[in-house]
């Protein structure tokens, strides 16, 4: 049986860090994006990656919150 995950879909990313504001503000009540337990960062060539930290409950309040369609739950 395979398990469910957070799907990340890097052309649809604007890295507009919404998605680090609703989890670190679900969790932490702040809107810190530092504080998220979903990191996206640029790489040299200005590509969007995204990464799920130690400490991810899967709550998907990222994925309910991307304005762009760039996170999915499957
Ligand atoms: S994944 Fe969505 S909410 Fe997060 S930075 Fe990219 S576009 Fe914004
Ligand atoms: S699913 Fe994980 S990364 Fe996304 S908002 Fe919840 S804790 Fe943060």
């Amino acid at each position: 049986m395979s398990q469910k995950r957070i799907i990340f879909v890097p052309e649809n990313c604007r890295i507009c860090r919404t998605c680090q504001f609703m989890c670190s503000f679900h969790h932490f009540h702040e809107f810190n994006p530092s504080k998220a337990f979903i990191r996206i960062y640029e790489d040299e060539e200005g590509n969007p990656h995204a990464e799920i930290l130690d400490g991810c409950d899967s709550c998907l309040k990222c994925v309910e919150s991307c304005p762009y369609g760039a996170l999915r739950y499957e």
